[in-house]
């Protein structure tokens, strides 16, 4: 085998290396992104701000008023009661 031969071959593993740890690197980036939004759908997470539909102020998930909308079974969250009560009573009165 020629010293040149012996050149290309390295060059070529070196470069199927390259290849084989970027797509690496790429998929453990897009794993990373999807456990985080994995997280916060189930919610365990203490500081995720979900916005009032009432009176549109940002309220920290965990401490919101929860209430399973009738219309497509979507949980919304409100920072009150008060809140809570009148977008109960809205959605009576849009039926
Ligand atoms: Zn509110």
């Amino acid at each position: 085998m020629s010293p040149v031969k012996i050149i290309i071959i390295a060059v070529l593993l070196y470069l199927g290396y390259r290849l084989l740890v970027g797509d690496w690197n790429k998929k453990k980036d897009h794993g990373a992104d999807k456990s985080a939004l994995d997280g916060q759908d189930e919610g365990p997470v203490a500081d995720v701000l979900i916005e009032d539909p009432i009176c549109h102020k940002l309220v920290p998930k965990q401490q919101a008023i929860r209430l399973k909308s009738n219309h497509n079974n979507e949980i919304l969250y409100f920072c009150s009661e008060e809140c809570c009560n009148l977008f109960v009573r809205q959605e009576g009165e849009n039926e």
